[in-house]
C-alpha cells in the first residue's frame, strides 16, 4: 500500500515527497522490528514466573502429606504470582503509552499531590529497609497533564531509588521552578549506575544485573514506562550518576497554565 501511493504520488509533488514517503516505509519497517523485539522479550519475561509456578505447582501436589511443606511452596507461589500481576500491568501500561504520542485529555495537575502521592507509596518499603523519603522545594507549581501517570511515573523513580540504595540512606524528591520549566528530582545515595549502562537503562527490559533487579520485584520496564511517560507531556529526563555513591533522576517538564497546551521541550530523549 505504501509502494503504491508512492508511484501515485511522485508525479504531483516532485522528489521531495517521494523521499518522505520512502522514509516513512523505513519508519514502518523499524516500529515493526521494535515490536517483534518488544514480543520477543516479553514471551521471554513472562516464561520466567509461569514456569516457576508450575513447578511449584506441581511440588505442591507431591507434598500433600507434609503441610509444612505445602505451607511453604504455597507462599512461593503467592510471590511468583505477585510478580507476574506486577509484570502484566508494566506492560500492559507500556504498550499502551507506546501506542499515543499525545495525551488524550490533559488536565492541570498539582506537582504536591504528584509527589505526595508517589512518595506515600513508597514509604511503606523504604521504611522496612530504615531510607528516610524526604520531598521538599517550590509548592504550587502545575503541569499540563496526567495526574494518574506523573505518579506512576515518579513512583518508578522512588522506588527504584529505594530498590537500589542500602540500609538507612536517604532518597530525597525535590522540586524545582525556573521561569516555565519545572524540574522534579529523584536522588538517592545507592549504588549507582556504571557509566557504560547509563544510556541503556531506559531500554525495555535492560538492568545493569538481572538478579539484583528480579530480587527486588524489578520488572526492567520501569524507566520505559517513565520515559514514555515524560515524552508525552512534552518534558525530558536525564540521569546522573556516579558508581558506589548515589543517582539522580530529573524530570523537566513544561509549567502549565489553563489556557495553552504545554510547548515541548528541546531536544526530548530519544
Ligand atoms: P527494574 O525493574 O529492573 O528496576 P527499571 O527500568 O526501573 O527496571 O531500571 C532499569 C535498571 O536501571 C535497573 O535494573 C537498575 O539496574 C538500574 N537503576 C534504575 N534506577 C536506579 C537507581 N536509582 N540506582 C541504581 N540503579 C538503578
Amino acid at each position: 500500500q505504501q509502494v503504491q501511493a508512492q508511484v501515485r504520488a511522485a508525479p504531483l509533488a516532485g522528489g521531495a515527497l517521494v523521499l518522505v514517503l520512502v522514509d516513512d516505509r523505513t519508519e514502518s519497517l523499524r516500529v515493526e522490528a521494535v515490536r517483534r523485539d518488544f514480543v520477543a522479550n516479553v514471551s521471554h519475561e513472562l516464561k520466567t514466573p509461569v514456569g516457576a509456578l508450575r513447578l511449584l505447582a506441581e511440588a505442591v501436589s507431591g507434598a500433600s502429606d507434609d503441610p509444612e511443606a505445602v505451607r511453604r511452596f504455597a507462599g512461593r507461589m503467592q510471590h511468583e504470582a505477585e510478580r507476574l500481576s506486577v509484570l502484566v500491568q508494566d506492560i500492559i501500561d507500556l504498550s499502551r503509552l507506546q501506542g499515543q504520542d499525545a495525551l488524550d485529555a490533559p488536565e492541570l495537575v498539582d506537582l504536591d499531590h504528584v509527589v505526595a502521592e508517589a512518595v506515600d507509596r513508597s514509604r511503606l518499603i523504604a521504611g522496612a529497609k530504615g531510607i528516610r523519603l524526604a520531598h521538599g522545594g517550590d509548592q504550587g507549581v502545575h503541569v499540563l497533564g496526567d495526574e494518574g501517570l506523573l505518579v506512576t511515573a515518579l513512583r518508578n523513580l522512588v522506588d527504584n531509588a529505594v530498590s537500589y540504595s542500602p540500609q538507612h540512606t536517604q532518597v530525597t524528591v525535590g522540586v524545582r521552578r525556573t521561569g516555565d520549566v519545572v524540574e522534579v528530582s529523584v536522588a538517592d545515595q545507592g549504588i549507582g549506575i556504571p557509566e557504560r549502562d547509563l544510556e541503556r537503562i531506559f531500554e525495555r527490559f535492560y538492568r545493569v544485573d538481572p538478579a539484583r533487579s528480579r530480587m527486588t520485584g524489578g520488572t526492567g520496564l520501569g524507566l520505559s514506562i517513565v520515559k514514555h511517560v515524560v515524552a508525552n507531556h512534552g518534558g525530558e529526563l536525564s540521569v546522573w550518576s556516579v558508581e558506589g555513591a548515589g543517582s539522580t533522576f530529573t524530570l523537566r517538564l513544561p509549567v502549565g497554565s489553563t489556557h495553552e497546551a504545554p510547548d515541548p521541550l528541546p531536544d526530548p530523549l530519544p
